[in-house]
Order: C-alpha cells, then sequence, then structure tokens
C-alpha cells in the first residue's frame, strides 16, 4: 500500500524501452486511451537511446557481464533511465522487467496493483535480456507473460498495462 492507495490519482506507468514507436498507438486506442484521457493512468515512454554514450552509434548492447552467450542491453544507459524515471515517479514506484523468467501475474495481483496506484517502470528487455546487475539492484520484481519466449519486453508490458 502507498499514500496513493484507493485515490482518484491517475496510476502512473513508465516504460524503458529500444523501440518507443510501438506505444502510441496502442496506448492511445480504446481504453488505455480512454484512461489517459479521464486522468485516470498516465504513461511515459522513454527511449533507452537518450541515455547512451553520445556521438557514434549510440550503443545500448553488450557483451553479458561475467561472460555468456551474446549481447545484452548494456549497464550504465538502463541505469540512468531507471534514475531518471524514479525521480520523476511517486515514492514506491516499482520496477518491473519483463523475462521470461519471471512469474505471470493474475487478475487479482493486477487488480489489487491498481486500487493501490501502485505507479511502475516496465523494463522492456532485448537481445538475450538485460546486463544481470541491473536485475540484481534495479529491479524490484520480474513478469513474464507466458512460457514462451518473444523477441522484447514491449508486447508484454503492452499487455499489462492493458489488463491493470
Ligand atoms: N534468452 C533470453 C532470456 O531467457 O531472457 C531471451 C531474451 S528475449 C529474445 C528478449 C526480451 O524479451 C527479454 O529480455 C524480455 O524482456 C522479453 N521477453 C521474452 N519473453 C518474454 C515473456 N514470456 N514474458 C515477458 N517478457 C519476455
Amino acid at each position: 500500500m502507498n499514500d496513493h492507495a484507493g485515490s482518484d490519482l491517475p496510476i502512473r506507468f513508465d516504460i524503458l524501452t529500444l523501440f518507443p514507436e510501438m506505444f502510441p498507438s496502442v496506448l492511445e486506442t480504446s481504453i488505455p486511451g480512454r484512461a489517459a484521457k479521464a486522468n485516470a493512468a498516465e504513461y511515459a515512454i522513454h527511449d533507452l537511446r537518450d541515455w547512451a554514450e553520445p556521438g557514434g552509434h549510440r550503443k545500448v548492447d553488450d557483451r553479458p557481464f561475467g561472460g555468456g552467450p551474446g549481447m545484452v542491453m548494456m549497464y550504465e544507459p538502463l541505469k540512468q533511465a531507471i534514475l531518471a524515471a524514479k525521480k520523476q515517479m511517486p515514492e514506491g514506484v516499482k520496477t518491473v522487467y519483463l523475462s521470461p523468467q519471471g512469474k505471470q501475474q493474475n487478475h487479482q495481483r493486477l487488480h489489487s496493483l491498481v486500487i493501490d496506484r501502485q505507479a511502475i517502470i516496465f523494463v522492456a528487455g532485448r537481445y538475450e535480456g538485460v546486463d544481470e546487475r541491473i536485475i540484481t539492484r534495479y529491479v524490484d520484481e520480474e513478469w513474464s507473460l507466458g512460457d514462451f519466449v518473444l523477441s522484447g519486453g514491449e508486447l508484454a508490458a503492452l499487455v499489462y498495462m492493458d489488463a491493470m
């Protein structure tokens, strides 16, 4: 529970993504769009490349910390993006990483988060996921959409926001 529980304040969702263009059409349409217009929900979409080293290719992928195959989302830009989002959000904000290893959420859980007006930062992964240090240091919960592997966390974030 937080200070906003049961209030008329909008529920606030921030999304950290490499593909911000995936969000507006869904969040401005139908019930998510009506929720925003009625001031029941607020969405802020952040492009992770805004926190990449300026110049060059604005790199956001890196080799996994501690080794392993493939590439993961680089630690520093993601960390800076999470810290910046937290500064703009209500106290007690939860950072949720969308992950096939996470826990699948159900109606009862999502409903109670809405009643609590729980602000959420969704981290949408790409590549082989995110740098492990992000999960251990900054992520409060990992949420899965189901027992399958998507190409990115964006659709999972959209589904959960729609349900909420
Ligand atoms: N081998 C990686 C793993 O096990 O995490 C697969 C990464 S997947 C290609 C890229 C991103 O998609 C993940 O970092 C995660 O954010 C998202 N993702 C994939 N499947 C998901 C699922 N079932 N639920 C939620 N997010 C998912």
